[in-house]
């Protein structure tokens, strides 16, 4: 891409937004020298030179290396502060390390001891409970990451259904599931852009539809092939795309019409409250899907069935749902992350906390509508609970198609690197803001200070 290619607001100068950002890499590798140094040193053995490679997005050329971590609080290793909105894209909505949890993980492991046997302990039927209480799903299974929840939950429905395909939406993201990564062009469905060694082109195993546009669903159920709907009740991985009224009810009474199965992922959406959209909107899916904050950032993950589909599969005899069929893993449903859960769930993202992160999210939105309207940005911000986040369109995009055409990388580098050159860490992807329950609403003002200026610089 060009350095000057904007598709961004027209207010903007792209030559001052080019010397802007040159302004803020100097001043990051100034701010950051040890995470250079660190970032430097690792290269060799690691690929890309980083844990995992997504590591490699945050703006500035190299990540920040952190010392530690509490509550919404991070710490570099050149001792840096930083109030963290980013929280682990979500796996750390629960805060860092809350008290209860790490009493509970030190209980598990260390005390008691014990983190894989092969064998229950009592946390896990207290978090099935609490689950189906939130989410209205009545019967409850673990996993270790939220791609293995829909991985499942999209086997399980193929099953159930025995039809062969799933549809997803324009621009999704539910982890690392081969079916998902298909986008709906004005040439028809193509594999996603950069789709690494798909098995198969997608559109053999998917339909894809562009969220908020009932037509396109109907249509692509009307095939009588599709086993389940896999969607994000609002779409968080492309900006925050909101349902449009009455369109989740229609999907439900479409899906239903067509035979197919309706899987909620609720593992960004939980920000809408402690039981996510599928509680808050009234919503009645078949299958909710769930994992990252679950259990306070020890890897977990969970899928729930109404108690009708958990029966047909249990008495399916061409599903071997207990041994090499398809649908498990090893660590899954170990002690240590069930009680992770145990103890994020019962006292850390309570009923109580989402009222909480969720007034502190309210401010944080209305801090960055101030600034767009004082200086007449034509940017929108969009709230989902305790999530907030900005896109460079002046109106909230409708559908996925649309929010990705309002995509501005050089826009993003420029508010990540002017916002952690002073001490506030947005998620690297996007312009995510997330709430904990440590999140205090003279965070969010702070934000609200630095997103400003930000902006008044940009502007002049
Ligand atoms: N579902 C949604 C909605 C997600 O946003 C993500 C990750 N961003 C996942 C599933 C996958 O989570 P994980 O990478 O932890 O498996």
């Amino acid at each position: 891409m060009s350095e000057l290619a904007a598709t961004g607001p027209s207010t903007v100068d792209r030559h001052h937004l080019i010397e802007l950002i040159k302004r803020e890499r100097s001043l990051y590798r100034a701010n950051f020298p040890a995470s250079w140094e660190a970032f430097s040193a690792a290269g060799q053995h690691l690929l890309g030179g980083v844990p995992m490679t997504w590591m490699r997005m945050w703006s500035g050329g190299y990540p920040l290396y952190f010392a530690a971590a509490s509550g919404a609080r991070l710490i570099d290793i050149d001792g840096n502060e930083f109030i963290d909105f980013c929280l682990g894209d979500t796996g750390a909505m629960a805060g860092h390390s809350p008290v209860a949890v790490q009493e509970a993980i030190s209980r598990r492991y260390g005390e008691a001891g014990g983190a894989t046997t092969m064998l229950p302990t009592q946390d896990a039927a207290w978090v099935g409970a609490e689950l189906a209480r939130r989410f209205g799903m009545q019967v409850w299974s673990f996993t270790l990451t939220a791609t293995d929840a829909n991985r499942w939950a999209i086997r399980l429905a193929r099953q159930i259904t025995r039809r062969p395909k799933i549809l997803v939406f324009s621009y999704c993201y539910h982890g690392s599931v081969d079916e998902s990564f298909i986008v709906m062009t004005p040439d028809g469905p193509r594999t996603r852009p950069g789709n690494v060694g798909a098995p198969v082109d997608p559109s053999q195993t998917t339909r894809v539809a562009e969220f908020n546009d009932l037509g396109g669903l109907e249509r692509e159920l009307s095939h009588g092939d599709v086993a389940a709907v896999l969607m994000e009740p609002a779409l968080t991985n492309i900006g925050i795309v909101l349902p449009e009224p009455g369109y989740l009810d229609a999907v439900r009474a479409l899906t239903r019409q067509y035979g197919s199965l309706l899987i909620n992922d609720e593992t960004h959406t939980f920000s809408a409250g402690p039981g996510g959209c599928t509680a808050a909107w009234g919503l009645q899916p078949d299958i909710v899907t769930i994992g990252k904050s679950i259990a306070g950032g020890i890897p977990a993950g969970a899928f729930g069935l109404t108690p009708e589909l958990a029966e047909f599969i249990l008495n399916d005899s061409d599903a071997d749902i207990e041994d090499t069929g398809g649908v498990g893993g090893t660590l899954a449903g170990n002690a240590l992350s069930v009680a992770a859960m145990r103890a994020t769930l019962e006292e850390v993202l309570t009923d109580e906390a989402f009222e909480g992160m969720i007034e502190v999210a309210t401010r944080f939105a209305a801090g960055v509508q101030g600034v767009l309207d004082l200086h007449r940005v034509p940017w929108s911000v969009v709230q989902l609970g305790a999530r907030v986040e900005y896109r460079f369109s002046p109106e909230p995009p409708h559908t996925g198609g649309q929010s990705a055409a309002a995509a501005d990388a050089r826009l993003d580098e420029y508010m990540h690197l002017y916002t952690i050159n002073r001490g506030v860490l947005m998620t690297p992807f996007h312009n995510m803001a997330l709430m904990c329950p440590a999140t205090t609403e003279a965070d969010a003002d702070s934000h609200a200070a630095v997103f400003a200026a930000a902006v008044e610089d940009l502007v002049v």
